[in-house]
């Protein structure tokens, strides 16, 4: 996607020099990954960023207004002129926000975010639970406390960039001479050395190790469903903030229930007599055995609710419902003595019947539809 420069900074195409660099200043102090985590944002800036570099120098600009577009030829190397001091000076000045290139840059950084599965049942998922979770990951170095240096030493200044971090770097490009800041190369941008690194840590203030975290699972959660503790991740290197951690929950089937919402759902199959006379059919649930009222001449398909035994919807009080289905039984097969009763059972209700082939109403109706 292409969008249009000017747009992108929100001036008109006779805007000034000048009007594009303040309207790109305006834009960064919202848009700057320093000041706005948004991904979103930072996309944005890309492309603003983008904008600015070609429209702030005269020779790119004047091409991209001929139809050029951004990067068609002109000038090898891309950004040769782009002065990025200039943004990094606007942001330690605007925002008090130290850019690359001003001042040290802190050892300090935040720790990764940890991502673990966690398999919970349908039970848990009916009343909730507390699990424990144990992982590898960074955990504060004990020895120097995050302090990176061996106890009883501290870091010095770096004698290189005397302290500030970076340092200067003067290098030809087609527009002439150019003075660009660079990380010092002695400290790694810190502005200090550490001269004794903690022996604990190797300087990082943070080890490997295994953690182990309670997690509370509330009832009603999802197969899927992201649980986030904040600051129980990874450690941050040099005493830094912890990252968090998400716990990913995989609820196992069960063989009994499926979930419909706060309900749960299960067949069970009904002898057909019991169906027919109506029968008290135990069940166990999570609360225990219960028993089905199957009331006589009950059809399959009916459904029996149990009120208030399924799950406790997340942030509310009130519990679903167990729906039992019945599936009626038919016995596939007989005894002779069995056969007998009911043969007397459908002769009294005159039911068609296999045995009474020959006698019955339908008889003659079958024996038409054999032969056809
Ligand atoms: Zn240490
Ligand atoms: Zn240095």
């Amino acid at each position: 996607m292409n969008d249009d420069y000017y747009d992108l900074l929100g001036v008109s195409r006779e805007a000034s020099t000048e009007e594009i660099k303040k309207a790109y200043r305006k834009l960064a102090r919202t848009l700057h990954p320093d000041v706005n985590p948004d991904p979103a944002a930072a996309e944005k800036f890309k492309k603003v960023s983008q904008a600015y570099e070609t429209l702030s120098h005269a020779d790119k600009r004047r091409q991209y207004d001929m139809g050029g577009g951004p990067g068609m030829g002109g000038f090898p190397g891309g950004g040769a002129g782009f002065d990025f001091n200039d943004i990094f000076d606007m942001f330690a000045g605007a925002s008090g926000l130290r850019g690359r290139g001003q001042g040290p840059v802190p050892r300090q950084r935040r720790g990764g975010d940890v991502l673990r599965r966690v398999r919970i049942d349908l039970r848990d998922v009916v009343f909730g639970t507390e699990q424990k979770v144990t992982f590898r990951t960074a955990v504060l170095c004990e020895r120097c406390s995050g302090a990176c240096a061996e106890p009883g030493t501290s870091p010095t200044r770096c004698t290189a960039c005397n302290g500030s971090g970076h340092v200067q770097r003067v290098a030809q490009s087609l527009l002439g001479q150019m003075v660009t800041m660079a990380p010092c190369p002695t400290c790694g941008g810190h502005g200090d050395v550490i001269a004794s690194p903690c022996t604990g840590c190797s300087g990082h203030g943070r080890v490997s190790s295994e953690r182990t975290v309670t997690v509370k699972i509330p009832s009603g959660v999802e197969d899927g469903t992201r649980i986030q503790l904040r600051g129980e991740g990874e450690t941050g290197e040099a005493g830094g903030p912890s990252g968090d951690l998400f716990i990913e929950l995989s609820v196992t089937g069960h063989d009994m229930f499926q979930r419909d919402g706060d309900d749960l759902v299960t067949t069970i199959a009904v002898p057909m007599t019991s169906a027919a006379l109506g029968a008290t059919i135990p069940l166990e649930t999570f609360d225990g055995l219960q028993e089905i009222d199957v009331h006589p001449g009950a059809q399959p398909g009916e459904e029996i609710t149990l009120k208030g035994l399924g799950i406790t919807p997340l942030r509310r009080e009130r519990r679903g419902d167990i729906r039992v289905v019945l599936d009626v039984d038919v016995p596939t097969s007989l005894t002779d003595a069995e056969r007998d009763l009911l043969q007397q059972f459908a002769d009294l209700r005159g039911d068609e019947t296999t045995r009474r082939q020959g006698h019955g109403p339908f008889a003659k109706l079958r024996e038409r539809l054999r032969d056809l």
